[in-house]
């Protein structure tokens, strides 16, 4: 076995993640939510799970003061936009919750239920400074089961839905975004959002098939929400 390569990012491809809507708040009036891919059951006596989040998001700013956060396992079913809203857009810049599904339980938190298949509230009682994120451990004191949808995978996202990973999640690689060329890709700038024309935008009502060209002048991205112009084609 050669021992030549030392470091190849593409592993880390293969470690299994989901897709989750994490949520908190700061006070009565303020809350907010985010993405995260990195969640998992630590212990199950207590039943206890943890969570990575970026330090530099506002959902971590809530969790570090209230000590509690939910989180909501989203279905296959869950629309590109939707996980563009909680993961390309700051909660500093709208209110990401406001028009979406929620329901309070025991902590008080939101939880959005919106697309999701179950959802836990937890008290934070441990975390852990790991680098550029903080890891939230904390006892499981609320768990519901919300429909019989199937939980969605981070592999799920990237390879059926095509979505794309921000630059703030644990597990962005630098330069995961390097597709096959084709004629007729266009990635979004801001987000890395590739479209492709043989797959469409069904989502945003976008029939597999459409050329880029052919988008209506008033389409966005489904991940970041940003315009056509923000586009470019994607070279050979
Ligand atoms: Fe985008």
């Amino acid at each position: 076995m050669s021992s030549t390569v030392r470091l190849q990012p593409e592993a880390l491809h293969r470690v299994g993640y989901g897709l989750y809507v994490v949520s908190s708040r700061r006070n009565e009036d303020s809350a907010n939510g985010q993405i995260a891919n990195a969640l998992m059951q630590v212990s199950g006596e207590p039943m206890a799970v943890a969570v990575c989040l970026n330090k530099k998001n506002l959902t971590h700013e809530y969790v570090s003061a209230s000590r509690l956060f939910a989180a909501s396992i989203l279905s296959e079913e869950t629309p590109l936009p939707f996980i563009g809203k909680f993961g390309f857009k700051s909660g500093r810049d709208i209110d990401k919750l406001a028009g979406v599904e929620t329901l309070t339980g025991v902590t008080g938190v939101p939880i959005v239920t919106q697309h999701a298949t179950a959802c836990l509230e937890v008290e934070v009682e441990r975390e852990l400074d790991v680098w550029t994120h903080t890891l939230f451990v904390g006892r499981v004191v609320g768990a519901r089961v919300l429909n019989d949808a199937r939980p969605m995978s981070y592999a799920f996202y990237h390879d059926v839905k095509r979505g794309v990973t921000p630059r703030s999640a644990p597990s962005y690689v630098p330069h995961q975004d390097k597709e096959e060329a084709s004629v007729s890709k266009y990635k979004c700038i801001v987000c890395g959002y590739i479209y492709d024309p043989s797959a469409g935008d069904p989502d945003s009502g976008v029939a597999p098939g459409t050329a880029f060209e052919d988008l209506p002048d008033d389409w966005v991205c489904p991940v970041c929400g940003a315009g056509k112009s923000e586009f470019e084609k994607v070279e050979e």
